[in-house]
């Protein structure tokens, strides 16, 4: 797809541009200091917490306390104003505080005062009360992930899983007694239970956004890596079509309205190979805890480079980009991917090629495979 004039822009420092060797890069418009930060980003459309983190990083800022569990947990106390003139039909007692936790009321109380908020708690709610019995089924033997593994993959493979989904499994549940509905959820394991929270906050995100703003229009044009991923791990197949059925029978009208099979594929599909990773704040790279992963959209342009001259960093909640030397007008600007810059040029490479599946050309690709032959 090409690039519309508006989204070239999206920072003052640099425009993203087609490049004659395929694909998009960012050139900067002119000279840049080292110390400049060329762009900042601060509001993610979807954020997925990895399972074992749930209690200890706060959902707000990711502020992290050494794998104490998180001061605040979301009480009934503090949403039942939302949930009052949202009619929504979350109950005292049962209220389970929707996985949501938090370094201090004050990151609780900012987190609440987005606006409609409590859609997205009452979906996180409702998963989380049905999730025990779904993680019970759960078939974690390497029998299952092995004959999952080996299924061939193609477009056209891909194409008609959801076909059938569409054609055969939808309308059996929408025929379906709501109680039945509950019957047919699909076993789920944690890291399913982490993406459906995941494409929640993105449906939720892309529903409330201005769908003329810069995330919308970014978001829209993603590249998605749906075949390579999923030719890699055919297992993801499978995966995916867990989350969407278990979405399509738990989310409430609000949301499931939004739910299509094709956005479902965008969300997931763009994830693979454009998520930054959230990492531990204020710790060197090799002893910092990987969180999860979070998705910007206007910062899914940049290249990679095993040399790159703009650094990323987060800073709570947001992300910034800090060129760490002088930059000439017209030179790419490129992060780096994988944080694999101190391994050995082979290693390295076979990495990037496994996780964003390109082969680096980088200039330091070049002048070290020069040396290795
Ligand atoms: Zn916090
Ligand atoms: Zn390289």
């Amino acid at each position: 797809m090409t690039i519309d004039e508006d989204v070239r822009q999206i920072s003052p420092y640099f425009q993203v541009r087609q490049t004659t060797w395929g694909g998009r890069a960012c050139f900067s418009n002119g000279n840049i200091p080292k110390g400049t930060t060329v762009l900042q980003v601060a509001k993610s459309t979807g954020t997925s917490i990895s399972y074992e983190f749930r209690k200890e990083v706060c959902h707000n800022c990711f502020a992290y306390n050494n794998a104490r569990t998180m001061k605040c947990k979301l009480n009934y106390d503090s949403v039942k104003d939302l949930i009052r003139d949202a009619h929504c039909q979350i109950s005292s007692k049962k209220f389970l505080g929707a996985g949501l936790w938090f370094c201090s009321e004050h990151c609780k109380n900012s987190y609440l005062q987005t606006p409609n908020i409590i859609e997205l708690i009452e979906c996180y709610e409702i998963l989380l009360r049905q999730f025990p019995n779904m993680l019970k089924r759960y078939d974690t033997s390497t029998e299952q992930e092995n004959k999952l593994n080996s299924i061939p993959i193609s477009e056209s493979i891909i194409q008609s899983a959801w076909d059938e989904i569409e054609n055969s499994w939808m309308p059996l549940i929408d025929n379906m007694k709501p109680t039945k509905k509950i019957s047919q959820l699909p076993p789920i394991s944690e890291d399913e239970y982490c993406c459906i929270r995941f494409v929640c906050e993105s449906l939720f995100n892309l529903k409330y956004m201005d769908p003329q703003c810069m995330t919308y229009r970014t978001f829209n044009i993603l590249q998605s890596n749906e075949l390579s991923k999923i030719s890699k791990f055919p297992v993801l197949l499978h995966f995916q079509k867990l989350v969407f059925q278990t979405l399509y029978i738990l989310l409430p009208s609000h949301l499931r309205k939004m739910l299509t099979i094709p956005l479902l594929r965008h969300i997931l599909g763009t994830e693979y190979g454009n998520a930054f990773g959230i990492w531990q704040e204020g710790e060197a790279a090799e002893s910092r805890e990987y969180f999860g992963y979070w998705v910007f959209p206007e910062a899914s342009y940049f290249n990679h480079s095993c040399n790159p001259n703009v650094t990323k960093h987060r800073k709570g909640n947001s992300m910034l980009f800090k060129v760490n030397t002088d930059i000439k007008k017209g030179e790419q600007i490129c992060i780096d991917y994988s944080g694999v810059l101190s391994l050995p040029t082979l290693e390295r490479r076979n990495f990037l090629a496994d996780s964003w599946f390109f082969d680096c050309a980088c200039e330091r690709c070049v002048l070290e495979l020069q040396s290795v032959h």
